[in-house]
């Protein structure tokens, strides 16, 4: 433990004199546009603006810029899914950036992966060439070690969209402002802020001349926001091999040892009438079925999800939502009316648990509608098409046993912060570390407000305790 606390100190030290460099590096980060607009997105300047950061400490042969598709075969992983609604997702000009950080046992040239290096060419690192899936040696049983020998800090570039410019503390979205221990702007808490602290965790065991006998990873990776995920997946085909992350959401620092599923649906109903005004033949009408089929999905929401008990990790009053977004037909304003309609559509969210397949979470969803719909004439012989207008994100769950969770804590212990180890009741990435790579992973994050909404903001003390934990727990895996 001494050794911990020495680091701490020179830790705690390092932060103190460059804090207003660092809070004002956040503040610049923020105030870059990297929003996810499918089917592209604009991450690059931010990931520019990483890269000139990091070069400055870190050679260049260890820090790999790559796009999704210089990962070859990745359009045929079965993870990878490449639309929103039937347009083809874009990714020029949206590079990943993974940066490494080398530990002492890498004198030879395995330092990438368990792999074979001396292939290393095709590999990440050395800037050239494509990684092959062949060459990808992914442990499907995902046996833990109990040496861990890398570990990463994963975080997104993208944000979502910055909307209006009504936000009332800073006026506009990518303010990057400071006030009150707080830093404003679109993607602040979600997640420019936990991004960047993976970097800076590198730069203090650089700073400070810490060795670690094995490597640490800083990443940040494009299009994880709006089901996105291709990203994450491109970076761990390309870096299938290491033991631990800590992926940066914010969580408020609670332990996020499992995470919720979830997906965006469409429901469209297309009818065979003409539409118009005829007044001498029935006009089947979309709205009427819509607005029905809008109250089955009330329905789903308050009698079916609201009384599922969460599993054991998750606080007692959480419950799993499904949320409508948009309901569609004949137009939206005045001027587009005038006759009955022949479509429309509605727009949902569904959320589900780490336990529950896709298949299980939609049949569940088309039985309870096909059963409450029943009792219309309507539906007595039509049921409309429901599709996935994103991927099905799984929720996932941490391995508890990994070597890692024991790291963290001693971390929480020396900085006297609660270890709360907790469910998280967020959809998003972290399901694809274990289903794509040997990665284990764990959600800890700063704390924020208002994610995705007006005034974003991320809390800057939870920040700085966030980069504390980050070396701390790296530094006791790998010392
Ligand atoms: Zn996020």
């Amino acid at each position: 433990m001494q050794e911990m606390e020495n680091i701490y100190k020179d830790l705690d030290n390092w932060l103190q004199e460059n804090k207003e460099y660092f809070i004002n590096l956040l503040s610049k980060l923020v105030q870059i546009k990297t929003e996810n607009l499918p089917p592209g997105g604009n991450e690059k300047p931010g990931q520019e603006f990483l890269y000139n950061f990091v070069s400055k400490f870190i050679p260049e042969k260890d820090i790999d810029i790559f796009e999704i598709d210089d990962v070859s075969g990745i359009r045929g992983h079965p993870l990878f899914f490449g639309k929103v609604e039937d347009v083809e997702k874009q990714y020029k000009d949206r590079p990943n950036l993974v940066v490494k950080l080398e530990g002492s046992h890498t004198n030879n040239k395995n330092t990438d992966s368990n792999n074979d290096n001396s292939k290393s060419d095709n590999n990440g690192f050395n800037g050239i060439g494509k990684f092959s899936l062949n060459n990808n040696t992914v442990n499907k049983n995902n046996t833990i070690k109990n040496k861990i020998k890398s570990f990463c800090f994963s975080g997104h570039m993208d944000t979502m969209p910055c909307g209006n410019n009504n936000w009332k503390i800073s006026g506009i979205p990518n303010s990057g402002l400071v006030k009150d221990g707080k830093l404003y702007g679109r993607g602040s808490a979600d997640m420019k802020a936990g991004t960047l602290a993976g970097f800076l965790a590198l730069k203090f065991f650089k700073d400070l001349n810490y060795k670690l006998s094995g490597d640490v990873y800083a990443e940040s990776v494009i299009d994880e926001e709006n089901g996105g995920v291709n990203g994450t997946i491109a970076a761990r085909l390309r870096h299938p091999n290491i033991d631990f992350a800590i992926l940066a959401e914010s969580t408020g620092l609670d332990v996020g040892i499992e995470t919720i599923g979830g997906s965006d649906f469409k429901v469209t109903v297309k009818e065979k009438g003409p539409g118009g005004i005829s007044s001498d033949i029935e006009l089947p009408n979309p709205i009427y079925k819509l607005s029905k089929i809008a109250c089955s999905l009330e329905s789903y929401d308050k009698d079916v999800l609201a009384k599922l008990l969460p599993p054991k990790h998750f606080s007692s009053n959480m419950r799993l939502r499904l949320l409508t977004y948009q309901i569609y037909s004949g137009g939206s304003c005045y001027a587009e009316s005038g006759s009955v309609p022949t479509n429309g559509h509605i727009y949902f969210w569904l959320e589900s648990f780490s336990n529950m397949s896709e298949k299980e979470v939609k049949e569940n969803l088309i039985n309870f509608m096909k059963n409450y719909l029943s009792k219309y004439e309507d539906f007595k012989d039509y049921f409309p098409k429901i599709e996935n207008v994103i991927r099905f994100l799984h929720g996932h769950k941490t391995d508890l046993a990994h070597p890692a969770i024991i790291s963290i804590k001693k971390a929480y212990n020396i900085l006297n912060l609660p270890y709360t180890a907790k469910g998280i009741p967020l959809a998003m990435d972290a399901y694809a570390f274990k289903e794509v790579s040997n990665t284990e992973v764990v959600v800890i994050g700063p704390k924020g407000e208002n994610l995705h909404g007006e005034d974003e903001c991320v809390y800057l003390d939870s920040w700085f305790d966030l980069i504390k934990i980050m070396v701390l727990t790296a530094y006791d895996c790998l010392k």
